[in-house]
C-alpha cells in the first residue's frame, strides 16, 4: 500500500534502530481515579490507573527487549536535560513555574495533567533523552533514533502545560537540529490528538514544517486553545508551514495511508527537509481509550514504511522518532513493534496482530482528505 514514490520494494532496510531510554521516567506517578480526573466518585470498587501510566511504557520497553524485533534494537541510556536547554523552546517564566510547583510538592496544572512528586525529574529525563536521541543523529552516529519517553510532550506549548505534557520533547529536539545546522526540519505527528504544542512553537517559522494527523477533537479548554482544523496554517513567515489533517473519527489503515500518499508525502517533497521527526502516538489505534481512530498494526507498519522512504529520500535516512500517547497497555506495544518493522523496511511482518479483525471502510475519510487537499491547494499554493 505504500506507494510513496518509485523506490518501493527496492529500498534497503535500515539495519538498526537506536533506542534512548531511562527507567527513571517510570517514577512519574499520575495516580488513580475515574479515567484521567484523579477523582474517586465513591461508588466504584475498582479505580483504574490514569491512562498515562508507567505500565504502558513498561510494555513498550519490554516488547523491544524481548519481542522478535529485539535483534534490530540498540539500547542507549538517556540523561536528564539541564534547565537552560529548555529555554530553546519554553519561556523561562514557564520553566520557573514548573520548578516552583515541583518544590512545593506538585499540583494539577490542567485537566488530567498532574505534576506529582517525581514527575519533574521524569520530565527532565524525557526531554534530555530526546535531545540525546537527536544528538546521536546530528553526530552521524546513527540513522534512526527512537526517544522512548514519558511524560509525553507534543501538547506542551512554549508557556503552557497541556494534555499530560509538561515539556515539548520533540520541539526541543527540532530546535536543537536547527541550532546545529539543519536548514529545514519536518515533523509528522500521528498521535490521535493534535500536536498543538509543537505547532505553536514553530507557528511563525518557515524552517519547520509541522504536519499533524489527528481525530477531529477541536479545542478542549484554556490549555488547548488551538482547534486543529485545516485553517490553522501558520502565521507570517510560517504561513503554509503548519498542515493540519483532521481525519474523520473512525479512520482506519486505508484512510491513513491515503492521507499520507495524498497530503503528507507531497508536502514533504515540496518542503525538502534535511531532518525528519516522527511524533509517534499509538492512541490512533482502534482500541485506544483516548482515541476514536481505527489504525491496526498493519496501518502502523505501512506508515513506518512510508516515513522510512521519506527519510531515505530527503534526510539521508536520518529519522528521529519521539514517543507520545498510546494508552491501551497491550496493543500500544504491538503497534510500536509494527511501526518499527515498517521503518526497518522488513520484507515480512515479524509479529501477528492479535486483535485486528474489524472491517475498515475508508469511503468517508477519502472524501475528507480530498476536501483538505483542495483547501490546501487554494490557500497555500
Ligand atoms: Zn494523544
Amino acid at each position: 500500500m505504500a506507494d510513496a514514490g518509485a523506490e518501493g520494494a527496492s529500498s534497503s532496510t535500515v539495519g538498526q534502530i537506536d533506542v534512548f531510554w531511562h527507567e527513571g521516567m517510570l517514577k512519574h506517578d499520575t495516580g488513580n481515579g475515574v479515567f484521567d480526573t484523579g477523582m474517586d466518585p465513591g461508588f466504584l470498587e475498582v479505580l483504574e490507573k490514569h491512562p498515562e501510566n508507567s505500565d504502558r511504557v513498561k510494555n513498550l520497553v519490554s516488547i523491544l527487549k524481548r519481542g522478535p524485533i529485539s535483534p534490530y534494537i540498540s539500547w542507549h541510556l538517556g540523561t536528564p536535560a539541564k534547565i537552560p536547554e529548555l529555554f530553546s523552546f519554553h519561556t523561562p517564566e514557564y520553566i520557573n513555574e514548573l520548578v516552583e510547583v515541583d518544590k512545593e510538592g506538585g499540583k494539577q496544572l490542567c485537566g488530567g495533567t498532574f505534576l506529582n512528586p517525581g514527575s519533574w525529574d521524569a520530565a527532565l529525563l524525557a526531554a534530555g533523552t530526546t535531545l540525546s536521541a537527536m544528538k546521536h543523529l546530528l553526530n552521524g552516529d546513527g540513522k534512526v533514533s527512537y526517544a522512548l519517553v514519558r511524560p509525553p510532550g507534543h501538547h506542551a506549548q512554549p508557556s503552557l502545560a497541556d494534555g499530560y505534557c509538561f515539556l515539548n520533547n520533540a520541539g526541543l529536539a527540532v530546535q536543537l537540529a536547527l541550532d546545529s545546522g539543519c536548514k529545514k526540519v519536518a515533523v509528522i505527528d500521528i498521535d490521535v490528538h493534535y500536536g498543538n504544542g509543537t505547532a505553536e512553537g514553530f507557528y511563525r517559522s518557515n524552517k519547520v514544517l509541522t504536519i499533524s494527523l489527528h481525530m477531529n477533537h477541536g479545542s478542549w479548554g484554556p490549555s488547548h486553545p488551538q482547534s486543529g482544523s485545516v485553517d490553522e496554517l501558520g502565521e507570517g513567515e510560517g504561513y503554509g508551514f503548519n498542515l493540519n489533517i483532521p481525519l474523520p473519527n473512525g479512520t482506519g489503515d486505508k484512510g491513513y495511508v491515503h492521507a499520507f500518499n495524498e497530503l503528507v508525502v507531497p508536502s514533504i517533497q515540496k518542503f525538502g527537509p534535511d531532518m525528519i521527526v516522527l511524533v509517534l502516538g499509538q492512541d490512533s489505534n482502534a482500541f485506544d481509550p483516548n482515541g476514536r481512530q481505527c489504525l491496526t498494526m498493519e496501518g502502523y507498519r505501512e506508515i513506518g514504511r512510508i516515513v522510512h522512504l521519506l527519510a531515505k529520500r530527503h534526510s539521508a535516512g536520518r529519522l528521529l522518532i519521539v514517543q507520545e500517547g498510546g494508552y491501551h497497555v497491550t496493543y500500544s506495544a504491538y503497534c510500536l513493534h509494527a511501526t518499527l518493522e515498517g521503518i526497518l523496511n522488513l520484507p515480512m511482518p515479524l509479529l501477528a496482530d492479535p486483535i485486528a479483525f474489524y472491517l475498515d471502510d475508508e469511503t468517508f475519510s477519502v472524501q475528507v482528505i480530498e476536501a483538505i487537499k483542495n483547501y490546501q491547494k487554494d490557500k497555500v499554493c
